[in-house]
């Protein structure tokens, strides 16, 4: 049987349905929906016209009905929904909203329609729309004031999923901000993130993470209910605002979200751009507030901050490296420099890290976290890492030929790589152009790389079916290490420099040390302590039984050509 599809929709929607839920329990949540349901009855809808679409929401199928008595109906509701108690808590009242959807609107799929129409008036706190297509005017002629026109183009301004701005009519809004004579004179830019979301989400379940991503979402709309705010991207949000105490409320937006689940605490990040300067982009405004935000990222003692002078000289030199990048891998920019690892118990020369610098002609050389994010970001990471394997095996195969002792390097890998170009084959392409073993090469993966969802398991067993070793970097400074080592083999585990570090004041980190060698050993995996730079440290980590080290006690990174 040929489906016809609904001429004219309407819906009704508890716009407080969790308050009410909190307040009564889901029961009264369920009769606050059954309320609904008598409230359209009362209007003339058939109830063989009525499903719910989800716990809070009734679709309902009003085709049958002539355009005029359609529109009654759906003022009819409108008006009866001012002074609607919730069931056995007559002091709560319940916040509705009606919708309605004409044949013309319903150009996409009902329920999304519906969900877009719903996260409008939410967003706009209206109590009744109505989502025209081209027959505004029959509306405007009924001279309707309880009632909202919205046009599909209107709709197109917000994200479904929370109700907020698309990022797109933001910058737009953002644009008219800038270039309003009349703006308040603090106006800022405010951008959230959530701290490790995907951990969350792979810790979790994606519903958890929505449901997350919902709550912040309203704390953010309650905080600053009277300003334009905007969801980015999957856990970013924007805010421009002019309220005077954002600080405070930036606080309160981070506090709840930490006790929305207190076994993960949750961080929300706020980055603040003020708006002065009158001819900046909208771009690059936020742009701005982004950059504070990412320079708190996994810091436990900051929650918000303000873009500043360090701020614009990073955003400066992340600019230049973006429009340098191809020139610098195509020109030789890219440099190589190794760090010697030792190994602990004969105390010589077992290996090298291979670590790239940007030498760059203007500015010197840069340090890897100043140009690494930025390669990525533009996708030409993979570049830059082939780069650095060739110099390698460049080394390593002059080395071989002129029987100079050699030991075996290890190359850093980003995730991106992966997905960029067939990293395994470059890079056996490479060794065998210089005939080198694959046994004196390392890949080194982060943890961090693991657990952004994809699945490298395969990539990694190809690696380690060719003879090449697999490390894995930065153990311990992620939340599921331990996972890992669960679902990935690996040859070596490199452990975060930052438990050595603490090591002399936290006896906790001293333990937790001592444990992650020894399951190492128990999992004959192969262990590497970085970042030694003491002698106690030294003489701990040979009495702990550790197999390598690498840190500036031996040696600090240095240019290969000129050794080890
Ligand atoms: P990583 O792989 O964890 O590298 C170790 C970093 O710690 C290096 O910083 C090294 O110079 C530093 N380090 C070594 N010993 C000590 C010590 O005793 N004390 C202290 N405080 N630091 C020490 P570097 O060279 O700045 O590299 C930073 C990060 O950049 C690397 O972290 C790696 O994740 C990334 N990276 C570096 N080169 C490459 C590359 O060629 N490709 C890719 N994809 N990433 C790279
Ligand atoms: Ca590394
Ligand atoms: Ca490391």
């Amino acid at each position: 049987m040929a489906v016809v599809p609904p001429r004219q929709v309407a819906v009704l929607s508890l716009a407080n349905y969790d308050e009410v839920v909190k307040t009564g329990g889901r029961t009264v949540g369920e009769a606050a929906l059954e309320s609904l349901r008598n409230l359209a009855v009362t209007c003339g809808v058939d109830p063989g016209y009525m499903r719910a679409m989800d716990e809070r929401t009734l679709l309902l199928r009003l085709d049958e009905l002539p355009h005029k008595e359609f529109l009654a109906a759906i003022q009819g509701m409108a008006a009866k929904t001012r002074r609607l108690a919730a069931p056995t808590i007559p002091d709560l009242m319940l916040k509705v909203r009606v919708g309605a959807m004409s044949e013309r609107a319903l150009r996409s799929l009902v329920n999304d329609a519906a969900r877009d129409l719903i996260a409008y008036m939410d967003h706009l706190d209206r109590r009744a729309a109505f989502l025209a297509g081209d027959e505004l005017d029959i509306w405007q002629q009924m001279g309707s004031t309880d009632v909202d026109i919205i046009s599909h183009e209107q709709l197109k301004y917000f994200d479904a999923f929370t109700g907020m701005l698309t990022t797109e009519r933001f910058l737009d809004l953002l644009q008219y901000a800038i270039d309003d004579p009349h703006r308040p004179e603090s106006m800022a830019i405010l951008y959230f993130d959530i701290d490790d979301f995907k951990s969350y989400n792979r810790t979790f379940s994606h519903e958890d993470g929505d449901d997350l991503l919902l709550f912040v979402a309203s704390q953010i709309k309650e905080a600053f209910s009277a300003d334009v705010m905007a969801h980015l991207s999957i856990d970013r949000f924007a805010v421009l605002s002019s309220s005077p105490d954002i600080v405070s409320k930036c606080a309160k937006i981070h506090a709840a979200t930490r006790a929305f689940r207190l076994s993960f605490a949750p961080e929300v990040k706020c980055g603040i751009y003020m708006l002065m300067d009158k001819t900046v982009t909208p771009y690059v405004a936020l742009d701005c507030a982004k950059l504070a935000c990412e320079s708190i990222k996994g810091r436990y003692d900051k929650t918000y901050c303000y873009f500043d002078e360090d701020h614009k000289d990073r955003l400066f030199v992340r600019r230049y490296v973006a429009h340098h990048a191809e020139r610098a891998v195509a020109d030789g920019w890219i440099r190589t420099f190794a760090q010697p690892v030792i190994d602990t118990r004969t105390g010589e020369l077992c290996g090298f890290e291979a670590l790239a610098r940007w030498d760059d002609p203007e500015r010197g050389l840069l340090a890897p976290f100043v140009f690494i994010p930025t390669l990525e970001d533009a996708r030409l990471i993979h570049r830059l890492d082939v780069c650095v394997v060739d110099t390698v095996c460049r080394h390593l195969s002059k080395c071989r030929a002129q029987g100079l002792s050699h030991v075996p390097a290890s190359i850093n890998l980003s995730r991106l790589d992966f997905d960029l170009c067939d990293i395994l084959d470059v890079i056996s392409t490479l060794c065998d152009r210089w005939s080198i073993p694959h046994e004196l090469l390392a890949i080194e993966i982060t943890e961090s790389a693991l657990q952004e969802g994809s699945n490298l398991r395969v990539e990694i067993e190809r690696f380690r079916a060719a003879g090449f070793e697999v490390w894995m970097d930065d153990f311990g400074c992620g939340y599921s290490s331990l996972n890992l080592l669960k679902d990935y083999e690996f040859d070596v585990l490199k452990v975060d420099m930052e438990f050595l570090r603490d090591m002399e004041t936290n006896v906790r980190s001293k333990k937790i040390l001592l444990s992650v060698l020894e399951m190492a050993r128990n999992l004959g995996i192969r262990t590497l302590v970085e970042g030694v730079e003491t002698k106690t440290q030294h003489d701990f980590l040979l009495e702990a039984g550790c197999d390598m080290m690498q840190g500036y006690l031996f040696g600090k990174p240095g240019p290969l050509e000129l050794g080890l």
